[in-house]
């Protein structure tokens, strides 16, 4: 072991001596090789497996006939208090991103054992005033971690939010479509042409905003349109 390796795992110990690393779900403290969830935490969170049938499952079926998915694809199912809320709330509000980063190793992992092939992730964008309150957008710090899997370029640049949305909780379905369908938009599309894009969220609940950025992203010609999230609601 070289000195600087000795004092960087000696200063980590110090360092984890005074801020010892807990897990964001269970609370209990950290081993070594353990990033921010403990291994039986990870083990014990209810996967999807969508990646086997990427084609038809749950959330195919739930934006069958309101947008065109080639493949969809979700790591865990989402319930309300249950530990992947937990996580994603950690990774959305409290800049957790090195578990946003992990999390998407995790979906890469998965998109990868389904042997599919894309050219192109986008991650849902938030509105510039958002970005900007929160300081960095989720499904880019996911797709980051995608990534670093598949190793597919992940852009930003063409799909826009135009419209800063209020919270969606409380309207009617109809009410929800009208609000979000114009909410997105697209600069220099053209780049995009004939590319099977894959588009990512951190998590999939009504579908609407999955759905209006898909039909944005449809009105570009030749595209094939799948999507990746972390977690879906059980429906
Ligand atoms: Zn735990």
């Amino acid at each position: 072991m070289s000195i600087s390796t000795t004092i960087k795992s000696a200063s980590e110990s110090l360092f984890d001596l005074f801020y010892p690393q807990n897990c964001v779900s269970c609370g209990t403290h950290l081993f070594k090789n353990e990033i921010e969830v403990c291994r039986l935490c990870l083990k014990r969170l209810p996967r999807t497996h969508f990646e086997k049938r990427p084609h038809d499952n749950v959330i195919s079926a739930l934006l069958w006939g309101r947008c065109k998915v080639e493949y969809s694809y979700a790591l865990y199912y989402y319930r309300k208090g249950e530990r992947v809320q937990k996580l994603l709330h950690s990774v959305k509000y409290k800049g957790n991103k090195k578990l946003g980063v992990l999390l998407g190793n995790e979906l890469g992992k998965s998109i990868l054992s389904s042997e599919q092939i894309f050219d192109v992730i986008i991650p849902v964008p938030l509105h510039q005033l958002k970005q900007r309150q929160r300081g960095y957008n989720q499904s880019e710090v996911i797709a980051t971690g995608i990534n670093e899997i598949l190793n597919i370029p992940v852009n930003t640049s063409v799909l826009k939010r135009a419209v800063h949305t209020s919270t969606q909780t409380k309207k009617s379905r109809f009410e929800r479509w009208q609000n979000v369908e114009s909410i997105f938009n697209m600069n220099k599309a053209e780049e995009l042409r004939n590319k099977h894009i894959l588009v990512i969220d951190d998590v999939i609940t009504t579908g609407s905003t999955m759905e209006a950025c898909i039909n944005t992203l449809s009105k570009i010609d030749g595209v094939k349109i799948s999507l990746a999230t972390i977690a879906c609601a059980y429906l």
